[in-house]
C-alpha cells in the first residue's frame, strides 16, 4: 500500500534520502506533561520559557569590599572614607550613605541606592571605621546591574530544547519549579533469531547470546522514552506478525533487530508489508544495508539488521533522529570534525560507510583518528574500543594515512 508518505520501496536509498524520508514522514506526538524541575533533566520542552523576574533582582556587589558614592571623589587612587554600616548577602544595608562615607559590602549583597561604586577589600586598609583606598574609584565598578543575567519577560529557553544541567540551573535561578515537556515516547523493542540465547544460559552449538537487546536497551536509555523490552522472537513469520500487531497497539514506535535481510529466515519485510506499510528497507550504507522502516497502524517501526555493529550504526543514524521527530525536535546533523587519518582505511565505492575509529588529541591539541580495528559488522569489541564513526562517502575508494576524513564523535570525552 503506497501513499504520498510511502513512495516506492525497492530503491537502495542513500543515508540522506532515508533520513529525509524519516523526518518528513514522522509527525510529532501530541501530549505534554508538567514535570518538577528535579525530574526535568534531558526532557524536551513543550513550550518556550520566559523569565518572570529580573536576575539579579536588584543590583548587587561582585566583590567583598566597600561601597560608596563616587561623586565628590577625584577618581584618584588614594582617599579615605568612614565606614557606617554593612551590607550582607541576604541582609541589605537600609541606611543612606552621605559624602565621605562607605559601607562594608559582601559578594551578592544589594548595593544601596546611595552607592555607585565598589572597591575590592584587597585594595583597601581598615583602621577601625577609617578605610583607606588604594585603587582608583571607578564608577559602577564591581556592581552587577539588576537584570544583567536576564530580564523579566526575556525568553530563557526555546522549545523543543532538551534540558541540560545548565538549563535546569537557569530555570531554578528564574524561580521556575516545574516545566511543560513532551510526553515520553512509548517504545517497544525486541530481537529476532533462532540462534539467540538469553544471558545466563549455557550456549548450545550455533547459539550466541542476545547482545542486541542489551545494546538497544542501553541506547534507548533516555528520559524522553518509556521503554519496554518485548523479548526475543523466533524466526517465524507468524510469531513476528503476532508480536508486531500486538505491540503496535500500545506503542508509539517499535524497534527490532535481525531478520531484515533477504535470507530464507528473514521475515521482517514481508510481515511488515502484510500488517502495515513499508517506507523503505534497503540502504546504500555499510554496515546497515537492510533496514526496514514503516508503520503498523499508528506505530512507527524500525526493523534493524541483526549484526550488532549495524544495530549501533542504524540506531544512531536513523532510529534516534526518528524518535527525535516524535518528540517534535527536528533531527540536527551530528557534529562532524575534519581530522587527519592516522590509518589507511579500506573501502570500495558504492555505499557510504561508518567505520569505527579512535579519535585522539595530540599534545599540540591536534585531532587525529585511527581505525579502531577490523571493520566487520559483528565485531562489537572494536566498536566498544571506538569513540567515533569515521564517515566515508559512497564514492570514496579508500583513505591513505594523512588524508583528511570526517568523524562523528560518540561523546566529547575522548
Ligand atoms: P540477521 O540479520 O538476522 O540475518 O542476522 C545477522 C547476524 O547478526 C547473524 O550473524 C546473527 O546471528 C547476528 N544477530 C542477529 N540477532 C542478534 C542479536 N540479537 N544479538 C547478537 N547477534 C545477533
Ligand atoms: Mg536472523
Amino acid at each position: 500500500m503506497n501513499d504520498i508518505c510511502f513512495p516506492p520501496q525497492n530503491a537502495l536509498l542513500s543515508a540522506e534520502q532515508a533520513l529525509s524520508r524519516i523526518s518528513q514522514t514522522i509527525q510529532p506526538l501530541s501530549g505534554v506533561e508538567i514535570v518538577d524541575l528535579r525530574r526535568a533533566l534531558g526532557r524536551t520542552l513543550a513550550e518556550d520559557v520566559f523569565a518572570a523576574i529580573d536576575m539579579p533582582p536588584q543590583r548587587n556587589s561582585a566583590m567583598d569590599g566597600y561601597a560608596f558614592a563616587a561623586a565628590g571623589l577625584s577618581g584618584a587612587a588614594d582617599f579615605r572614607l568612614r565606614m557606617v554600616g554593612t551590607a550582607w548577602a541576604g541582609k541589605p544595608f537600609n541606611g543612606t550613605l552621605g559624602l565621605g562615607e562607605c559601607i562594608r559590602i559582601f559578594t551578592g549583597a544589594v548595593v544601596p541606592d546611595s552607592a555607585d561604586s565598589v572597591v575590592a577589600q584587597e585594595q583597601t586598609r581598615a583602621e577601625a571605621e577609617q578605610i583607606s583606598f588604594f585603587a582608583p574609584c571607578l564608577f559602577q565598578k564591581n556592581i552587577r546591574p539588576a537584570g544583567s543575567d536576564f530580564k523579566a519577560d526575556e525568553l530563557l529557553l526555546r522549545m523543543p530544547k532538551k534540558l541540560t544541567p545548565r538549563d535546569i540551573g537557569l530555570l531554578a535561578a528564574a524561580g521556575i519549579a516545574a516545566v511543560k515537556v513532551r510526553r515520553r515516547v512509548r517504545i517497544g523493542f525486541f530481537s529476532t533469531g533462532d540462534e539467540l540465547a538469553p544471558l545466563g544460559a549455557e550456549l548450545d552449538v550455533g547459539q550466541i547470546y542476545d547482545s542486541n537487546r542489551y545494546l538497544l536497551a542501553a541506547m534507548l536509555d533516555d528520559p524522553n522514552f518509556e521503554v519496554h523490552d518485548l523479548g526475543t522472537v523466533k524466526d517465524d513469520p507468524l510469531a513476528l506478525e503476532a508480536t508486531l500487531i500486538g505491540a503496535a497497539a500500545n506503542h508509539d514506535a517499535l524497534v527490532s533487530t535481525g531478520g531484515a535481510s533477504v535470507g530464507d529466515a528473514d521475515y521482517v519485510k514481508q510481515v511488515l508489508e502484510k500488517c502495515g506499510q513499508v517506507n523503505f528497507w534497503k540502504l546504500a550504507i555499510k554496515p546497515g544495508k537492510p533496514l526496514a522502516f514503516g508503520k503498523i497502524g499508528d506505530c512507527w517501526y524500525f526493523g534493524l539488521p541483526g549484526n550488532p555493529v549495524a544495530v549501533l550504526v542504524t540506531y544512531h543514524k536513523f532510529v534516534k533522529p526518528g524518535l527525535d521527530c516524535l518528540l517534535g525536535a527536528l533531527p540536527r546533523p551530528p557534529l562532524q570534525l575534519r581530522v587527519r587519518s592516522d590509518s589507511q582505511l579500506r573501502k570500495v565505492p558504492g555505499r557510504s560507510e561508518y567505520q569505527r575509529g579512535i579519535l585522539k588529541q595530540g599534545e599540540n591539541g591536534e585531532l587525529t583518528v585511527a581505525a579502531a580495528g577490523p571493520q566487520d559488522s559483528h565485531q562489537l569489541k572494536v566498536a566498544s574500543m571506538a569513540n567515533c564513526f569515521i564517515v566515508l562517502d559512497a564514492d570514496c575508494d579508500g583513505v591513505s594515512r594523512g588524508d583528511w576524513v570526517l568523524v562523528e564523535p560518540f561523546t566529547l570525552d575522548l
